[in-house]
């Protein structure tokens, strides 16, 4: 039961205040189940056509998180499934969220991402446009969004002090968005997602309290196993 040993391992490193995502994606139901079988709840997927294959194949009481980048167009597919969006990364993609939870009068939780790495090529906001949004006229009229915290993932390096650099960047952008934007409806700041298998700790140690772990728990993924 590797699974069931990786957990537990896990478990014992990481403190209470921290809660842990299971990162599911590109195992079958069958793996999935036997975390859930210990006990995991939490279970986080980046596609939305793998979510919504896998979310009524399993037990109703997982929460699950959409950490991957959503495309608008996708949004209608999960409103109802998904307990936690991580990746909130424009003011037309909350809008949509928006739009789409008002039509099921539901309360979608997010996160808004931040682009915290060096590489382009991961998605995310700027500060600038974090607090345009978190101060905007507009988002404070929304009523069927709830943002909890923000996301961000360091650049993929072996270079620990790059990494923790940009970890302590994000924990700070964190603190001024929580010293400068008081809590309301839908801003009730309290979730810091970071930190993955091979940084939760450090991730952790620089302010996290929501790590997504993915290799760690259920081994390495095999992208081409359909
Ligand atoms: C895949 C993924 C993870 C988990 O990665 P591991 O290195 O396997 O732990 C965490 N966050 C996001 C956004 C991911 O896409």
């Amino acid at each position: 039961m590797a699974i069931a040993d990786n957990l537990t391992a896990i478990r014992a490193d990481i403190p209470e205040h921290v809660e842990l995502v299971a990162v599911s994606k590109t195992h079958p139901v069958e793996l999935i189940m036997e975390a859930y079988n210990e006990g995991q709840r939490a279970f986080g997927e980046n596609k939305v056509q793998e979510l919504t294959t896998k979310a009524p194949e399993m037990p109703d009481d997982i929460q699950w998180h959409l950490i991957g980048h959503l495309q608008t167009n996708k949004v209608k597919y999960i409103i109802e499934i998904v307990h936690l969006i991580h990746s909130v990364d424009s003011f037309k993609l909350l809008r949509e969220i928006e739009k789409r939870a008002k039509n099921k009068n539901r309360v979608v939780n997010c996160l808004l991402q931040l682009h915290i790495a060096e590489e382009s090529s991961k998605f995310g906001l700027d500060e600038d446009e974090l607090f345009e949004i978190i101060t905007s006229e507009e988002f404070s009229g929304m009523e069927h969004v709830k943002v909890k915290g923000l996301m961000g993932m360091a650049t993929f390096t072996d270079d620990e002090s790059q990494v923790k650099r940009e970890f302590e960047g994000l924990k700070a952008v964190f603190g001024r968005a929580m010293a400068e934007v008081p809590a309301s409806g839908n801003w009730t700041p309290e979730i810091l997602s970071m930190g993955m298998s091979g940084d939760y700790k450090l991730a952790i140690e620089c302010g996290s309290n929501m790590v997504r772990v993915g290799s760690a728990i259920f081994g390495a993924r095999n992208y081409n196993a359909g």
